[in-house]
Protein backbone atom coordinates (compact mmCIF):
# COMPACT_ATOMS: atom_id res chain seq x y z
CA UNK A 1 0.00 0.00 0.00
CA UNK A 2 2.64 2.25 0.74
CA UNK A 3 6.67 1.98 -1.42
CA UNK A 4 9.15 4.59 -0.10
CA UNK A 5 12.25 3.91 -2.36
CA UNK A 6 15.77 5.68 -1.67
CA UNK A 7 13.76 8.81 -0.20
CA UNK A 8 16.05 11.56 1.25
CA UNK A 9 15.17 14.71 3.30
CA UNK A 10 17.45 17.18 4.47
CA UNK A 11 16.23 20.29 7.02
CA UNK A 12 18.76 22.78 5.95
CA UNK A 13 22.18 20.94 6.81
CA UNK A 14 20.64 18.22 8.88
CA UNK A 15 20.34 15.07 6.61
CA UNK A 16 17.04 14.07 8.56
CA UNK A 17 15.77 10.96 6.52
CA UNK A 18 18.41 8.88 4.49
CA UNK A 19 17.79 6.84 1.89
CA UNK A 20 15.13 5.16 3.28
CA UNK A 21 13.14 2.23 2.39
CA UNK A 22 10.11 1.00 3.66
CA UNK A 23 7.39 -1.43 1.83
CA UNK A 24 4.06 -1.62 4.17
CA UNK A 25 1.45 -3.96 3.08
CA UNK A 26 -2.29 -3.74 3.16
CA UNK A 27 -3.72 -4.54 6.58
CA UNK A 28 -0.29 -4.64 7.98
CA UNK A 29 0.53 -2.61 11.36
CA UNK A 30 4.43 -0.99 11.28
CA UNK A 31 5.48 0.36 14.34
CA UNK A 32 7.64 2.86 13.97
CA UNK A 33 10.61 3.50 16.82
CA UNK A 34 13.79 5.13 17.36
CA UNK A 35 15.68 7.81 19.86
CA UNK A 36 14.11 11.42 19.84
CA UNK A 37 15.20 13.48 16.68
CA UNK A 38 15.84 10.09 14.63
CA UNK A 39 13.18 11.25 11.93
CA UNK A 40 10.04 9.11 12.81
CA UNK A 41 7.85 12.14 12.52
CA UNK A 42 9.20 13.34 9.72
CA UNK A 43 9.04 10.11 7.90
CA UNK A 44 4.77 9.89 8.85
CA UNK A 45 4.62 13.61 7.51
CA UNK A 46 6.13 12.35 3.96
CA UNK A 47 3.69 9.91 3.62
CA UNK A 48 0.66 12.42 3.57
CA UNK A 49 3.14 15.35 2.16
CA UNK A 50 3.12 17.20 5.30
CA UNK A 51 6.69 17.43 4.54
CA UNK A 52 8.21 17.58 0.63
CA UNK A 53 11.11 15.15 -0.05
CA UNK A 54 14.24 15.89 -1.91
CA UNK A 55 15.11 12.68 -3.57
CA UNK A 56 13.53 9.04 -4.11
CA UNK A 57 9.91 7.86 -5.03
CA UNK A 58 6.69 7.27 -2.80
CA UNK A 59 3.79 6.06 -3.40
CA UNK A 60 0.62 4.98 -1.65
CA UNK A 61 -2.09 2.79 -3.47
CA UNK A 62 0.13 2.71 -6.51
CA UNK A 63 0.26 6.23 -7.10
CA UNK A 64 3.12 8.66 -6.55
CA UNK A 65 2.25 11.19 -4.40
CA UNK A 66 0.40 13.89 -6.26
CA UNK A 67 2.39 17.79 -5.83
CA UNK A 68 -0.78 19.99 -5.02
CA UNK A 69 -4.53 21.15 -5.31
CA UNK A 70 -7.56 18.41 -5.47
CA UNK A 71 -5.44 15.33 -5.40
CA UNK A 72 -3.25 16.47 -2.12
CA UNK A 73 -6.62 16.91 -0.43
CA UNK A 74 -7.75 13.69 -2.06
CA UNK A 75 -4.38 12.07 -0.43
CA UNK A 76 -5.00 13.45 3.34
CA UNK A 77 -8.46 11.50 2.85
CA UNK A 78 -6.97 8.65 2.20
CA UNK A 79 -4.40 8.74 4.50
CA UNK A 80 -5.69 9.63 8.18
CA UNK A 81 -3.25 10.69 10.47
CA UNK A 82 -3.33 11.33 14.40
CA UNK A 83 -1.16 13.20 16.18
CA UNK A 84 -0.04 13.57 19.72
CA UNK A 85 -1.92 16.49 20.28
CA UNK A 86 -5.69 15.87 19.39
CA UNK A 87 -5.94 19.00 17.12
CA UNK A 88 -10.22 18.91 17.55
CA UNK A 89 -11.95 21.74 16.52
CA UNK A 90 -12.84 23.80 20.36
CA UNK A 91 -15.85 25.20 18.92
CA UNK A 92 -17.51 22.46 17.74
CA UNK A 93 -18.98 19.75 19.05
CA UNK A 94 -17.86 16.21 18.86
CA UNK A 95 -20.35 15.07 16.56
CA UNK A 96 -19.26 18.29 13.98
CA UNK A 97 -15.92 17.68 14.40
CA UNK A 98 -16.44 13.79 12.90
CA UNK A 99 -19.17 15.26 10.25
CA UNK A 100 -17.02 18.40 9.15
CA UNK A 101 -14.98 16.65 6.64
CA UNK A 102 -17.25 14.30 5.27
CA UNK A 103 -20.02 17.06 4.39
CA UNK A 104 -17.36 19.51 3.47
CA UNK A 105 -14.66 17.53 1.37
CA UNK A 106 -17.09 14.99 0.49
CA UNK A 107 -20.53 17.11 0.17
CA UNK A 108 -22.02 13.89 2.02
CA UNK A 109 -25.54 14.10 3.31
CA UNK A 110 -26.21 15.93 6.31
CA UNK A 111 -28.59 13.27 7.60
CA UNK A 112 -25.92 10.61 6.46
CA UNK A 113 -22.72 11.83 7.48
CA UNK A 114 -24.47 11.82 11.24
CA UNK A 115 -25.55 8.45 10.68
CA UNK A 116 -21.75 7.61 10.02
CA UNK A 117 -20.65 9.55 13.09
CA UNK A 118 -22.30 7.89 15.39
CA UNK A 119 -21.18 4.84 14.08
CA UNK A 120 -18.04 5.44 14.80
CA UNK A 121 -18.10 7.29 17.99
CA UNK A 122 -20.04 4.15 19.12
CA UNK A 123 -17.13 2.23 17.80
CA UNK A 124 -14.57 4.23 19.89
CA UNK A 125 -16.83 4.29 22.71
CA UNK A 126 -17.91 7.62 22.56
CA UNK A 127 -21.78 6.85 21.58
CA UNK A 128 -23.16 8.75 24.30
CA UNK A 129 -20.78 12.14 24.27
CA UNK A 130 -21.63 13.18 20.39
CA UNK A 131 -22.86 16.63 22.16
CA UNK A 132 -20.08 17.47 24.08
CA UNK A 133 -17.47 19.86 23.53
CA UNK A 134 -13.44 18.81 23.48
CA UNK A 135 -12.84 20.96 26.66
CA UNK A 136 -15.70 18.80 28.24
CA UNK A 137 -13.65 15.57 27.44
CA UNK A 138 -10.69 13.83 29.06
CA UNK A 139 -7.37 13.57 26.92
CA UNK A 140 -8.42 10.16 26.36
CA UNK A 141 -12.08 10.41 25.10
CA UNK A 142 -10.37 13.64 22.98
CA UNK A 143 -7.84 11.71 21.26
CA UNK A 144 -10.75 8.85 20.28
CA UNK A 145 -12.66 11.52 18.95
CA UNK A 146 -9.87 12.51 16.96
CA UNK A 147 -9.48 8.75 15.52
CA UNK A 148 -13.43 8.80 14.84
CA UNK A 149 -12.67 11.89 13.09
CA UNK A 150 -10.02 10.55 10.94
CA UNK A 151 -12.15 7.43 10.24
CA UNK A 152 -14.92 9.43 9.12
CA UNK A 153 -13.06 9.48 6.09
CA UNK A 154 -12.54 6.28 5.33
CA UNK A 155 -8.78 6.30 5.44
CA UNK A 156 -6.48 3.40 3.65
CA UNK A 157 -4.38 3.87 6.13
CA UNK A 158 -3.69 5.52 9.38
CA UNK A 159 -0.57 7.02 10.90
CA UNK A 160 -0.40 7.30 14.24
CA UNK A 161 2.28 9.67 15.47
CA UNK A 162 2.72 9.17 19.38
CA UNK A 163 -0.52 9.17 20.21
CA UNK A 164 -0.43 8.43 23.68
CA UNK A 165 2.28 10.58 24.59
CA UNK A 166 0.34 13.73 26.14
CA UNK A 167 -2.09 11.15 27.93
CA UNK A 168 -2.12 10.43 31.68
CA UNK A 169 -1.18 6.94 31.83
CA UNK A 170 -5.31 5.69 32.77
CA UNK A 171 -6.23 6.89 29.84
CA UNK A 172 -3.43 5.89 27.71
CA UNK A 173 -5.26 2.32 27.15
CA UNK A 174 -8.53 3.16 26.05
CA UNK A 175 -6.83 4.60 23.37
CA UNK A 176 -4.85 1.60 22.64
CA UNK A 177 -7.16 -0.42 22.61
CA UNK A 178 -9.10 1.44 19.70
CA UNK A 179 -6.31 1.22 17.81
CA UNK A 180 -5.64 -2.58 18.60
CA UNK A 181 -9.06 -3.16 17.31
CA UNK A 182 -8.71 -1.06 14.27
CA UNK A 183 -5.38 -3.71 13.67
CA UNK A 184 -7.57 -6.62 14.28
CA UNK A 185 -10.19 -5.61 11.62
CA UNK A 186 -7.53 -5.00 8.88
CA UNK A 187 -6.50 -1.05 8.97
CA UNK A 188 -3.40 -0.84 7.38
CA UNK A 189 -1.14 1.71 10.10
CA UNK A 190 2.03 3.37 10.59
CA UNK A 191 2.25 4.35 14.76
CA UNK A 192 5.08 6.24 16.33
CA UNK A 193 4.88 4.85 20.06
CA UNK A 194 6.84 4.16 22.92
CA UNK A 195 4.30 1.58 24.35
CA UNK A 196 6.34 -1.44 23.53
CA UNK A 197 3.77 -3.88 25.43
CA UNK A 198 1.53 -2.39 21.92
CA UNK A 199 4.63 -2.74 19.79
CA UNK A 200 4.91 -6.56 20.82
CA UNK A 201 0.81 -7.51 21.01
CA UNK A 202 0.19 -5.90 17.72
CA UNK A 203 2.54 -5.08 14.94
CA UNK A 204 3.35 -7.33 12.10
CA UNK A 205 6.60 -5.43 12.29
CA UNK A 206 8.85 -3.05 13.94
CA UNK A 207 11.18 -0.49 12.70
CA UNK A 208 13.91 0.83 14.06
CA UNK A 209 15.44 4.01 13.15
CA UNK A 210 18.65 6.16 14.18
CA UNK A 211 20.14 8.92 12.85
CA UNK A 212 17.47 9.20 9.68
CA UNK A 213 18.09 5.53 8.62
CA UNK A 214 16.40 2.59 9.21
CA UNK A 215 18.84 0.49 11.50
CA UNK A 216 16.60 -2.53 11.67
CA UNK A 217 13.32 -3.89 10.25
CA UNK A 218 11.54 -7.00 11.81
CA UNK A 219 8.72 -9.46 13.38
CA UNK A 220 8.31 -7.77 17.04
CA UNK A 221 9.25 -11.41 18.80
CA UNK A 222 12.72 -11.49 17.00
CA UNK A 223 13.36 -8.21 17.30
CA UNK A 224 12.54 -7.63 20.90
CA UNK A 225 14.36 -10.60 22.14
CA UNK A 226 17.34 -10.19 19.90
CA UNK A 227 18.12 -7.29 18.62
CA UNK A 228 20.85 -7.40 15.62
CA UNK A 229 22.44 -4.15 16.05
CA UNK A 230 23.81 -2.56 19.03
CA UNK A 231 22.23 0.68 18.57
CA UNK A 232 18.83 -1.23 18.76
CA UNK A 233 20.24 -2.97 22.16
CA UNK A 234 21.24 0.45 23.27
CA UNK A 235 17.98 2.12 22.85
CA UNK A 236 15.99 -0.98 23.97
CA UNK A 237 17.94 -1.12 27.22
CA UNK A 238 17.29 2.57 27.86
CA UNK A 239 13.50 2.21 27.58
CA UNK A 240 12.56 -1.05 28.37
P1 LIG B 1 10.80 12.64 18.60
O1 LIG B 1 10.91 11.25 19.15
O2 LIG B 1 11.45 13.64 19.51
O3 LIG B 1 9.42 13.02 18.19
P2 LIG B 1 11.43 12.17 15.79
O4 LIG B 1 12.12 10.87 15.59
O5 LIG B 1 9.99 12.23 15.50
O6 LIG B 1 11.73 12.67 17.29
P3 LIG B 1 11.64 14.29 13.87
O7 LIG B 1 10.63 15.17 14.48
O8 LIG B 1 11.30 13.60 12.61
O9 LIG B 1 12.22 13.24 14.92
O10 LIG B 1 12.92 15.21 13.64
C1 LIG B 1 14.09 14.74 13.01
C2 LIG B 1 15.13 15.86 13.05
O11 LIG B 1 14.68 16.92 12.21
C3 LIG B 1 15.34 16.47 14.43
O12 LIG B 1 16.69 16.77 14.57
C4 LIG B 1 14.48 17.71 14.39
O13 LIG B 1 15.03 18.70 15.24
C5 LIG B 1 14.57 18.12 12.94
N1 LIG B 1 13.36 18.83 12.45
C6 LIG B 1 12.11 18.34 12.49
N2 LIG B 1 11.23 19.19 11.92
C7 LIG B 1 11.96 20.26 11.54
C8 LIG B 1 11.66 21.50 10.89
N3 LIG B 1 10.41 21.78 10.50
N4 LIG B 1 12.67 22.38 10.65
C9 LIG B 1 13.92 22.07 11.03
N5 LIG B 1 14.30 20.93 11.62
C10 LIG B 1 13.34 20.04 11.88
MG1 LIG C 1 8.35 12.80 16.62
Amino acid sequence: LVVMQGVNKHFGSLHVLRDIDLTVDEGEVVVLIGPSGSGKSTLCRTINRLETIESGTITVAGRPLPEEGRGLAKLRAEVGMVFQSFNLFAHKTVLDNVTLAPLRVRKMRRDEAERRARALLDRVGLADQAGKFPAQLSGGQQQRVAIARSLAMDPKLMLFDEPTSALDPEMINEVLEVMRSLAAEGMTMIVVTHEMGFARSAANRVVFMADGQIVEAREPAEFFESPNTARARDFLSKIL
